[in-house]
């Protein structure tokens, strides 16, 4: 995988709306760390952009040091996957523009005839890059078709960032119960750039 490819893939981590303004990977001690607060991975240095400072640097820290240590790593289990919306490609929104064969109204004349625009469906819109933005009506603005959680262990994980692991290449787990003070479990993964750390969601 090519750092540019892996880069992307890595900024499904940090960039959504909960990222507390993680959205751009931390550097710390030659490492890359990808986080939006609930689940951090980490990759070997790239030549990407990249951002240094961030209050949360010691905890994903920490996390990146017990993903080291012993914890028994397995393959994930099964679970029903999730799916980025394929209308606005998991971004949430889709960027709109007139259609410009038909001036935005979804027909037009052509001698004696009207004819549907073919080339916006008959909206009088098409999607474009640098369009109006409005929420895509498909996915609700949340760019994901599946949300809830799955049990592994018995603790409960949300199944968009099981998803994400998933992707990542030789992703290994290995589940942490909740420390005391804490309600939620933690899903510690390896994959074969970096290690990483989910935090769970609370028991129904
Ligand atoms: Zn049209
Ligand atoms: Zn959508």
């Amino acid at each position: 995988m090519d750092e540019m490819k892996l880069h992307k893939l890595l900024m499904r981590f940090a960039d959504d709306d909960n990222s507390q303004g993680f959205h751009r990977p931390l550097e710390i001690d030659g490492s890359l760390y990808y986080t939006n607060g609930k689940i951090i991975v980490t990759a070997p240095l790239m030549d990407v952009d990249r951002d240094n400072a961030h209050s949360l640097a010691d905890k994903v820290k920490k996390y990146g040091d017990v993903a080291n240590g012993n914890c028994g790593f397995n393959n994930l289990p099964e679970f029903p996957d999730f799916s980025w919306c394929a209308r606005c490609n998991g971004h949430g929104a889709v960027e709109f523009k007139e259609c410009e064969d038909c001036d935005g109204r979804g027909w037009f004349e052509h001698g004696n005839h009207d004819y549907d625009c073919k080339n916006c469906e008959e909206t009088g819109r098409v999607v474009v890059e640098g369009g109006e933005k409005f929420p895509c009506s498909h996915c609700r603005g949340t760019g994901i078709i599946n949300v809830g959680s799955t049990r592994i262990d018995g603790f409960p994980f949300g199944l968009v960032y099981l998803s994400l692991i998933k992707m990542l290449p030789g992703a290994r787990v290995c589940v942490v119960p909740p420390e005391a003070g804490d309600d939620v479990a933690t899903l510690l993964f390896r994959y074969d750039h970096g290690v990483g750390a989910l935090r769970g969601r609370r028991c129904d």
